[in-house]
């Protein structure tokens, strides 16, 4: 069985060091289960490692982005060895917004996912299609191509250290949360794509979890999906609900 993930993306926020120490704060006082559930946030890179120290209760550390170089003249970049280092687990690759305001390609995608699993991060590699896409039928089609390129530079094992989160640019940050009928049906879709691709053991193994406008609110029945193996929370992970949102499967 996939163990039911739930990562909270905190983006560009919160504005203070205090006020992430209090997000913090509030996940460890939180009933959590870290044997049913993987709980991980990803704070700015500036506060990884001060919350590193106040981090209780199993919940696991991401950065949001990493170079595809360990290191060199690459003004502004995070390394991934440097958050190996650091003793960060995780980092996410490919968001929406990386791709679309930083202009990071699916080629770029992959490099980055493919140097970071050499240096033995984990990895949160996001894919997901615009509304434009959705409406001319191309989900699943977009979807691949993000995925394709991923495939191309990994070997079979190395999806053991991969989560996909799916992220319809439509539902991110919109309020316009994918119905649970939309979130399984591409889910499956982004799995059998995964069964062909990569081998049938990948994709039986392989934790998909959906991410866009996700709240308390919506999350219990998405949770009841069978593809849907978690969530990727953005505004909600800064909010108390997150919580309801972790335990959204009991
Ligand atoms: P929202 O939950 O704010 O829509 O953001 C989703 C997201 O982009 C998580 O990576």
């Amino acid at each position: 069985a996939r163990q039911f993930f739930v990562g909270g993306n905190f983006k560009l926020n919160p504005s203070t060091k205090e006020q992430s120490f209090a997000l913090a704060e509030g996940l460890n006082n939180a009933q959590l289960d870290p044997a049913t559930e993987e709980v991980v946030i990803a704070p700015p890179s500036l506060y990884l490692l001060p919350l590193k120290e106040k981090l209780g209760n199993g919940v696991q550390l991401a950065a949001q982005n990493a170079y595809f170089k360990v290191s060199g003249a690459f003004t502004g970049e995070i390394s991934p060895t440097q958050l190996v280092d650091a003793g960060i687990p995780y980092v996410i690759l490919g968001h929406s917004e990386r791709r679309t305001l930083f202009h990071e390609t699916s080629e770029i995608v992959a490099q980055k996912t493919r140097v970071a699993l050499d240096t033995s991060l984990k990895v949160i590699l996001c894919i997901g299609e615009t509304l434009e896409q959705r409406e001319a039928g191309k989900t699943a089609e977009v979807n691949e191509a993000q995925l394709k390129a991923a495939v191309a530079v990994l070997k079979e094992e190395d999806w053991s250290k991969i989560v996909v989160a799916y992220e319809p640019v439509w539902a991110i940050g919109t309020g316009k949360v994918a119905t649970s009928a939309q979130a399984q049906e591409t889910h499956a879709e982004i799995r059998s794509y995964l069964s062909k691709a990569v081998s049938p053991a990948v994709a039986a193994a392989t934790r998909i979890i959906y991410g866009g406008s996700v709240t308390s609110a919506n999350s219990k029945e998405l949770s009841t999906q069978p593809d849907v193996d978690g969530f990727l929370v953005g505004g909600a992970s800064l909010k108390p609900e997150f919580v309801n949102i972790i335990n959204a499967k009991k």
